[in-house]
């Protein structure tokens, strides 16, 4: 058995990271904010960061303020700006550190007006407008009032944006009549002369689907990651998945027909079949569902039994050569056989986002 530092980690590939980038920004030519919510979609929200900027990331999106200050304190210096809610009592440190907040809705930005006054500072920010999302933003025909009304006051406007609800479907009129209400608005703001300088609105399936939203910045996000937003959109070969998730064999033994039982699972075990133990479970973000599949000595190996909170079990009966301390390929590439977060969004039943942005924070991650 070699000696290894991990028994489970992910491999981050932050070029990759760089290299995706890079590669929106040439499909592009536009500035490009790096979404990196959600620790930075499970690759680690301080490395993500950095390997976009390197890639050419002008600004970095996240959901909430504490993201945002984190990485200000990590020593991040491009433009940041909170896409989600932020509470008015963060306001003076949104202020300090220089964050960028959305702005919603008139009653929480009344109380981000007072708490700006107070801390007699000048906030930026950027409008959000709802075009068709249904979750948070002002409706277009209350975006003129509402820029007016701020003219003037401690919060200054730099960007006004939409997100897109449907963008992965190419076929449905949602995302073209999302650009055409955002378009309307912002020839309105345009004729008034109080257009917010910074427009931006396509997120990863967008800048792939609908060139004309754009606009001056996009917000890729899982796209720079080299992970497709969806089943029907392809990344081209310039893109490469930058997470690898890998575990060891810790232990191969020969069951008992009682085994099946004291691990509660249906799955029904043969007396002396050969099993292995990796030092995955739940608690790591491995969803708890029978017939999974992971890679060993380059071929497709069963999950048997129930996924328990540390650990599982694998199917290793017609794989004499495998022993404690060989590697585990979760999610990633082993000799010729991939498995992606794709297929293993198909076997939870949920997206790609859902797969690497629950993979747990106790997860050592390697970057290379
Ligand atoms: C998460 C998010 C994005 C990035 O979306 P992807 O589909 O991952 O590219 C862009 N904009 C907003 C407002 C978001 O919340």
């Amino acid at each position: 058995m070699s000696i290894n530092t991990y028994s489970t980690w992910l491999d981050i590939d932050l070029a990759a990271i760089t290299a995706n980038v890079s590669r929106i920004k040439q499909i592009t030519n536009n500035e490009v904010m790096g979404v990196i919510k959600a620790n930075g979609y499970g690759h680690g929200a301080l490395p993500a960061a950095q390997a976009a900027i390197k890639g050419g990331a002008t600004w970095c999106g996240v959901a909430r303020i504490e993201e945002a200050l984190a990485l200000r304190q990590a020593g991040i210096s491009c433009k940041l700006l909170v896409l989600g809610y932020t509470p008015p009592t963060k306001i003076p440190d949104a202020i300090d550190q220089q964050i960028d907040v959305t702005l919603y809705n008139r009653e929480v930005t009344e109380d981000y007006l007072r708490f700006t006054k107070f801390y007699n500072g000048r906030l930026f920010a950027h409008v959000k407008v709802e075009t068709g999302m249904g979750r948070l933003g002002l409706l277009p025909r209350d975006v003129l009032e509402f820029l007016f009304w701020l003219k003037g006051t401690h919060i200054v406007v730099n960007g006004i944006f939409t997100h897109f609800a449907r963008a992965d479907a190419i076929l449905s009129e949602s995302t073209p009549n999302q650009i055409m209400l955002f378009n309307r608005l912002l020839a309105h703001l345009e004729n008034r002369k109080i257009k917010p300088s910074l427009v931006h609105a396509a997120n990863s399936a967008a800048i792939f689907n609908f060139p004309d939203s754009h606009y001056d910045m996009v917000r890729p996000g899982i796209a720079i990651y080299g992970i497709s937003p969806s089943k029907g959109i392809q990344l081209d070969d310039g893109f490469k998945p930058a997470l690898s998730w890998k575990a060891r064999i810790i232990s191969v033994h020969r069951s008992h027909h009682d085994d099946c039982v004291k691990n509660k699972s249906s799955y029904p075990i043969n007396n002396y079949e050969r099993i292995g133990v990796i030092p995955i479970g739940f608690g790591d973000g491995f969803r708890r569902i029978i017939d999974q599949e992971v890679l060993v000595n380059e071929k497709r190996v069963k999950v048997i039994g129930n996924v328990s909170m540390d650990h599982c079990l694998v199917q290793l009966e017609n794989m004499p050569d495998v022993h404690i301390g060989d590697e585990v390929v979760l999610l990633g590439k082993q000799g010729n056989q991939t498995i992606t977060a794709e297929e293993i969004a198909l076997r939870w039943g949920t997206n790609n986002y859902e797969v690497v942005s629950s993979i747990a924070a106790r997860l050592p991650r390697i970057y290379k």
